[in-house]
């Protein structure tokens, strides 16, 4: 393990059965409140921005908004938020996908993609994959191309990364 991987996971809290039991909740918040670490953690994340050739950084409301802002600033990328329905004021589009028990919906302005973006999806945790899936189905849609999909953590044992091959379509998925 790295320096900055050791720094990051000694910033991350398991906080066991939340929001509900059996789930160990993965809190960045220690990380975010550390200038070290959440240091560390953006001009990584911004350095795969400029290896996989970004020109846009998504972040995944909400934690994603709170990595994928500063990222976009250090690599001069514009960012824009994939959010629950419901929330955008503009024209959207919007995705919907299953969770467990019922389903979500997630959109975006169409306007702020378009063909020629290139775009690093960012999110906190990689869990099912089904939120990362479905950002990924908006960007094609919206004629955009997937850079890659960036995340702190991936939780390997719920197997999204074999999900979201299909979806990458061998754009790279940085689990940090
Ligand atoms: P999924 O769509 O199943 O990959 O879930 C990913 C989303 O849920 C991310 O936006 C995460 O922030 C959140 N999430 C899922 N599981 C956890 C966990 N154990 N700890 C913290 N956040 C989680």
């Amino acid at each position: 393990m790295t320096d900055i991987e050791e720094l990051l996971l000694s910033r991350i809290r398991d906080v066991a059965d939340y929001p509900e039991p059996g789930v160990m909740f993965k809190d960045i918040t220690p990380l975010l409140a550390d200038p070290a670490a959440f240091t560390a953690l953006t001009d990584t994340l911004a350095q795969i921005a400029e290896r996989t050739g970004a020109t846009k950084v998504v972040g995944l409301e909400a934690r994603g908004f709170i990595l994928g802002a500063p990222v976009a600033v250090r690599a001069g990328l514009g960012f824009i938020p994939v959010r629950k329905a419901g929330k955008l004021p503009g024209a959207t589009l919007s995705q919907a996908y299953d969770l467990e028990y019922g389903s979500a919906e997630i959109e975006v302005h169409a306007e702020d993609l378009t063909a020629g973006d290139r775009v690093l999806v960012i999110d906190d945790v990689l869990a099912t994959g089904g939120t990362a899936e479905a950002s990924i189905q908006l960007i094609r849609r919206a004629s955009a191309e997937v850079a890659g999909l960036a995340v702190l953590m991936e939780l390997g044992f719920l197997g999204g990364r074999a999900r979201l091959a299909p979806a990458l379509d061998g754009a790279p998925l940085e689990a940090l």
